[in-house]
């Protein structure tokens, strides 16, 4: 900028960072002019999980998945879950030093088949995720984006073009709630869900965690789910998961589960082809089929329990369940977004 300060529009916040000073996620920073990017190579949490644990219902279910993450992060959610990792800076982290080739060798080591980009907002660490997921493609490992879905127009594109699958945090549906709760706003993950969905080939579920009295009225379900069937369709998978007290915010009770089996039901009424419940044991794990409405797919919390799918389909009634099921789909829905995604930047 014209008085010496970078203007790193990666997100929305367009942080004008001045010499020596990091942006709103810390681990951008302003040295000597040049704008660094202090994650890279540098992840705080390296983990196996099962891929519903990001949660990912209709991606190669039952799956698991090297799941890796850094500090920092775009958003000051009050109720951060991850925060010991999501607020501090680089160097206020135990980090370990992963080239983008050793965190693939890692996968492979592992037998993972799929690499997760979570824990904190990968869109901040957008250039060591790319050259992560380049290595991972040539190696015939997929990649996943957990995020809160707080991601310029511009940036956009760059990242998601390696990208198969996404979980993206749809918050509350107020922006009341985007700005009093999490400091950031509600209109910029809005316009990433309709990315994803018209132009991009990358599969995507969404993840909305319900805190009581904060986002837990049926009039905010209803609004929330209007909008994704007008603008997303029937078939993207929408998780309520269960708030449990955390971080700033530690004056909310744990989300009850009824209020999880009313939003669910709500949705389901409303003609959301499948809808989940997290943080919780109850039934609202299953995958059911939206044709005979039986259970395609039994889960006790993140583990398959059995799993009646048969070549994408139902085995009871054939009806086609939406989702990425083989690693042939996953690469044909790859091409198309290579595709796309060179048109779209040149
Ligand atoms: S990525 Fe970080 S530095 Fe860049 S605009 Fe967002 S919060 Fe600011």
């Amino acid at each position: 900028m014209e008085d010496g300060r970078l203007h790193c529009y990666l997100c929305p916040r367009h942080c004008h960072i001045g010499e020596g000073q990091h942006g709103f996620c810390f681990i951008r920073k302003n040295e000597h002019g040049r704008l660094l990017q202090l994650g890279y190579g540098r992840p705080a949490a390296v983990a196996l999980d099962p891929i519903e644990k990001k949660p990912l219902n209709h991606f190669f279910p039952g799956s698991t998945i090297l799941s890796m993450g850094t500090a920092g992060c775009n958003m000051g959610c009050f109720f951060c879950q991850n925060w010991d990792i999501s607020k501090a800076k680089s160097d206020q982290v135990r980090s370990a030093d992963l080239s983008p080739r050793d965190v693939v060798d890692l996968a492979l080591q592992h037998r993972s088949p799929h690499l997760a980009f979570t824990y904190n907002e990968p869109t901040i660490w957008g250039e060591y995720v790319i050259d992560i997921a380049r290595e991972a493609h040539a190696a015939g490992i997929n990649t996943v984006m957990v995020s809160n879905g707080y991601i310029t127009r511009e940036a956009f594109f760059d990242i998601y073009r390696y990208i198969d699958a996404a979980n993206i945090d749809l918050k509350a549906f107020t922006e009341k709630f985007y700005s009093k709760v999490t400091l950031t706003h509600l209109q910029p993950v809005l316009d990433t869900l309709r990315w994803l969905r018209h132009e991009t080939g990358v599969w995507f579920e969404i993840t909305n965690l319900i805190i009581p009295t904060l986002n837990d009225d049926d009039a905010e379900f209803k609004q929330l789910c209007d909008w994704v069937l007008e603008n997303l369709g029937d078939d993207v998978p929408l998780h309520f998961t269960a708030f449990h007290p955390d971080f700033k915010l530690q004056d909310k009770p744990p989300t009850p589960p009824e209020t999880l089996h009313r939003a669910r039901r709500m949705a389901m009424q409303m003609g959301v082809k499948y809808v989940y419940e997290g943080n919780i044991y109850s039934d609202g794990a299953n995958t059911i089929c939206p044709g005979c409405k039986q259970v395609v797919i039994a889960r006790s919390w993140h583990s398959v329990t059995s799993n009646q799918l048969k070549d994408g389909c139902c085995a009871k009634c054939g009806t086609r369940i939406a989702g990425v099921f083989t690693q042939k789909e996953a690469e044909q829905r790859r091409e198309w977004a290579n595709h796309l995604g060179a048109a779209m930047i040149s």
